[in-house]
Parts: structure tokens; C-alpha cells; sequence
């Protein structure tokens, strides 16, 4: 058996701090992240306006433009953590609608918002969220989910895509004939693909990319809407 004896009082001991441990010493690209992080007029907005994420303003900017949220909607929010894109539903929705939010990081309760923490590729957690909607037809599905960036771009971006693909799936099968999916995807291999399945499924595809969205970023949001006729399994 495994011993854990080291992890008692007397014997744990932290390794001492030296100057020269690579956590002391901040590299200069986290430095220069940190400070543009700071500096950023979104970031400090989101401060002042009490959002929890600078994302919120990129939902809030596709909103404005496409006219997405309306109260008494059914919101699913994929990926929410920590939770700005839940915040702008849940005063959209209001206390006549409901939004369903799922993330595999936790997140503090936001009014208005049933939150679900799990892997939304896992069954588990599509059930959760199958659960929390109790046979409702969502108006709105939403999924800025992202993986952990591994730094190899090929398996990154198939990640990435692999997770819009089920945003998609889920979509197809929990939104209303009028409904709209608004996913984020970025750039790269597998996005004529995935386009090509989104106009085969919806009647309208759009791609927006909003201000807030960092220009270097390869970020990009898809909205697709209106179910086609048949799109539906
Ligand atoms: N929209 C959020 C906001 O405004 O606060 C920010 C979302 S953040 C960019 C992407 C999130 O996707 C992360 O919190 C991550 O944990 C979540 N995510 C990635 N893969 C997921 C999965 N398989 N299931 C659930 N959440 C996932």
C-alpha cells in the first residue's frame, strides 16, 4: 500500500523559496499578459459593471446587433464558468425564463441561472442538463466552451471543433424550430466542415466576431439560426 506518512504535521515540509524558482520570477510574456490584462477597457469595465468575466461584453455586443435574449426565454448556456455569459441571459431571461448552465470548473450562483458542474461531454452531463430543462425546448443554445490549450495546434483546434460539433448535436435535439446555437470556434482546420454542417441544419449562419473579442484572437463566434425542416432527428 502507498504511504502518506510524509503528509503528516511533523514530517510535511514545503521546499524552501529560492529567488531563483521559476514561480518567483514572473517570465516576460506572463508579465506583458498581465499587464494588457490590466490595462484592458473591458476587463476594467467588467470591474465596474460587475461581470465576472470581460466575455460578458461579447455576448452583450452580439446581443445588441442580432437581438438574441428576450425575457421568458430558455437559455443553455455551454461552458459558463465563471459565469458572465450567465449573468447577461439571466437579466435577459428574467424571472419569467429560465437558463441552464453547465462548466467542468465550478461556479458562485448566479440569480436566475441553474448551474450544473460536470463535463458536458459525458453523459452524465448531458443528462444533468437534460434534467435542469425537465422536457423544455431551449430558444437559445449558447457555447463558448474551450479546452485547455495543450500548445500543439493541431490537436487544440481538433478539440475545439470536436466541442462545437456536440454544441451543435445537442442544439439539433434541444432547440425550437425558431431557436438559435451562438458557438465560439476559432479559426483553422475543420471550420468549413463544421460551417457546411451548421447551413445544412439552419436556415441563416452568421459569423460574428465582436470588438471584444481580442483582434489577434483567433477567435470567432458562429450563430446559426432557425431549425430547417428535417434538420431535427
Ligand atoms: N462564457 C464564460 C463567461 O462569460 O464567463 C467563459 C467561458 S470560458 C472561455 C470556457 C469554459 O469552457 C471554461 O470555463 C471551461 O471549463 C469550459 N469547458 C471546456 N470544456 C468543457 C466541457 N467539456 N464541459 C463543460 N465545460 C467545458
Amino acid at each position: 500500500m502507498r504511504s502518506f506518512a510524509y503528509r503528516t504535521a511533523t514530517t510535511f515540509r514545503l521546499p524552501p523559496l529560492r529567488p531563483s524558482a521559476p514561480f518567483v520570477k514572473k517570465s516576460h510574456s506572463s508579465k506583458q499578459w498581465l499587464r494588457r490584462h490590466v490595462n484592458d477597457p473591458y476587463v476594467q469595465r467588467s470591474k465596474k459593471e460587475g461581470y465576472r468575466s470581460r466575455s460578458a461584453y461579447k455576448l452583450i455586443e452580439i446581443d445588441e446587433r442580432d437581438k438574441l435574449l428576450a425575457p421568458g426565454q430558455v437559455v443553455v448556456d455551454l461552458g459558463s464558468a465563471p459565469g458572465g455569459w450567465s449573468q447577461v441571459a439571466g437579466k435577459k431571461v428574467g424571472a419569467a425564463g429560465t437558463v441552464v448552465a453547465i462548466d467542468l470548473l465550478g461556479m458562485e450562483p448566479v440569480p436566475g441561472v441553474a448551474f450544473v458542474q460536470a463535463d458536458f461531454t459525458s453523459p452524465a452531463g448531458l443528462e444533468a442538463v437534460e434534467a435542469a430543462l425537465a422536457g423544455r425546448k431551449a430558444d437559445l443554445v449558447l457555447s463558448d466552451m474551450a479546452p485547455n490549450m495543450s500548445g500543439i495546434a493541431v490537436s487544440d483546434q481538433a478539440r475545439v471543433m470536436a466541442l462545437a460539433e456536440i454544441a451543435l448535436d445537442f442544439a439539433r435535439l434541444h432547440l425550437k424550430p425558431d431557436g438559435a446555437l451562438l458557438v465560439k470556434v476559432f479559426q483553422g482546420s475543420g471550420i468549413d466542415e463544421y460551417l457546411a454542417m451548421l447551413r445544412a441544419t439552419f436556415a441563416k449562419v452568421l459569423v460574428r466576431k465582436p470588438e471584444s473579442s481580442r483582434g489577434e484572437s483567433a477567435e470567432q463566434y458562429l450563430l446559426a439560426r432557425g431549425l430547417k425542416a428535417g434538420a431535427t432527428p
